[in-house]
């Protein structure tokens, strides 16, 4: 059998896992900031769910989904997205509502079967957020806020961050008509895909990557030319809550995200120059998703996603190796193993990372694993040393052995390794 992986998914190893952790602890801490709580829902949802919620004119549901039937016949959805899951759950627990708005995280794999390329992945990941409850504009504004700062503090330069307003089920449609008489004058100028979908969801034509249908479309009617009043007034209490919070924003009227749930607000943080997958997080207001899927009332709501694997990408290489030990315990025969492994059990306990080779090897091959595992210290515990209640301290930087007591060798270790 081949060990390969299945193509568009990959293993993720260290020194670059280190990458992934500390990118997300930095999303948690974020988040945890804004008062956004973490939730774990299920890699798998029945299909329905996502043909609900996310569309089924979309990309995501008409092309790009792992659906299978289970041993009990029905048909499941390895999940392509997180909000859809989100808003079951919020739906089906209500974790916290009466408190005000619910802040919910989450992080993990989402699984689209597209074709892989840099940049994208048939397993890929993301980090997103969504804030249930209410519409205020500053709950728009808090969302872009949060991700800005993360991006920039993740240490992402030249993001920029695009809004716009889809209106809401008063006012699109207007736009919608206007939108398809003006495609179907250009029909002949669409690409295959856009000429299908044009009619039956003609918003998707402006997201089209392909050079034509860009071209095609360049001078198309702007949606924020078509926005009911309500919906003018909300969008411009964004854009003033963004300036508030010293957040800075250009509007993209071509922009109206793949996804059949948003409603007025849209956003993306994009990298020119990037070419197609110049998108490093996306998002908007879902208000009427939550009715959709069967919730008793509307739940406004706002949320996005951020793609990992995108970010890393956009972030450069510069996984820094990290040692694998603090201190290697270096014994001079095989009846030294039970004190080394004593001393190692006891310095991973007082919170230093301790390694030592089991099999007792030559003390020259433990000294080789000992400087390539990174250690400041190599303690090594031996017959002359033990009689006198001494170990052997070697510090691995100036390469000088001395021989001291087993008590004050662990006492200097903390103070070395604390300093760091
Ligand atoms: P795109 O237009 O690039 O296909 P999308 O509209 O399908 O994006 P969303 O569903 O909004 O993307 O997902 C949010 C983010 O997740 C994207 O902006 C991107 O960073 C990331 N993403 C989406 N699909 C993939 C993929 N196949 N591989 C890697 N990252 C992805
Ligand atoms: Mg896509």
């Amino acid at each position: 059998m081949t060990l390969a992986t299945i193509r568009g998914m990959k293993d993720i190893l260290p020194p670059e896992s280190a990458r992934w952790t500390s990118l997300e602890a930095s999303f948690r801490a974020h988040a945890e900031r804004y008062g956004f709580r973490e939730i774990r829902t299920p890699l798998l949802e029945r299909t329905e769910l996502f043909a609900r919620a996310v569309g089924e004119t979309t990309d995501i549901v008409e092309k790009e989904m792992y659906t299978f039937t289970d041993r009990s016949g029905e048909s499941l959805t390895v999940r392509p997205e997180g909000t859809a899951s989100v808003v079951r759950a919020y739906l089906a627990h209500r974790p916290g509502t009466g408190d005000g708005p619910v802040r919910l995280y989450y992080i993990g794999p989402m699984f689209r079967h597209e074709r892989p390329q840099k940049g994208r992945m048939r397993q890929f990941h993301q980090m997103g957020a969504e804030l249930f409850g209410t519409d205020a504009p500053y709950a728009d504004a808090e969302t872009m806020a949060f991700l800005h700062g993360f991006l920039k503090e993740s240490g992402l330069g030249g993001v920029s961050l695009e809004v716009n307003s889809l209106g809401d089920p008063g006012c699109r449609p207007a736009y919608n008509a206007r939108l398809t008489e003006y495609l179907a004058e250009r029909d002949g100028e669409l690409c295959d895909d856009c000429r299908r979908r044009r009619e039956r969801n003609p918003l998707r034509v402006l997201d089209c990557k392909s050079e034509r249908c860009i071209r095609a479309t360049a001078d198309a009617p702007s949606i924020l030319d078509s926005l009911c009043g309500p919906c003018r007034d909300h969008f411009a209490a964004v854009e003033g809550a963004l300036s508030t919070a010293g957040v800075p924003f250009s509007r993209n009227p071509r922009m109206v995200r793949g996804l059949d749930y948003y409603r007025r607000t849209t956003f993306e943080f994009v990298i020119p120059g990037m070419g197609a997958q110049n998108t490093v997080a996306a998002g908007g207001r879902y208000d009427g998703l939550a009715e959709l899927l069967g919730g008793k009332e509307r739940v406004p709501a706002i949320g996005f996603a951020i793609g990992v694997e995108r970010l890393l990408m956009l972030l450069g290489e510069g996984a820094e190796a990290s040692p694998a030990a603090d201190v290697f315990l270096v014994t001079t025969s095989a009846a030294f193993l039970p004190e080394a492994f004593r001393w190692k059990t006891e310095l991973v306990r007082s919170g230093f990372r301790a390694d030592m080779d089991y099999e007792g090897r030559s003390m020259k091959s433990q000294f080789r694993r000992a400087d390539r595992s990174g250690a400041k210290v190599v303690i090594v515990l031996g017959e002359e040393e033990s009689r006198r209640g001494a170990v052997g301290y070697r510090d691995m930087g100036r390469g000088i052995q001395e021989e001291i007591p087993a008590e004050e060798a662990m006492r200097r270790l903390r103070g070395v390794l604390r300093e760091g």
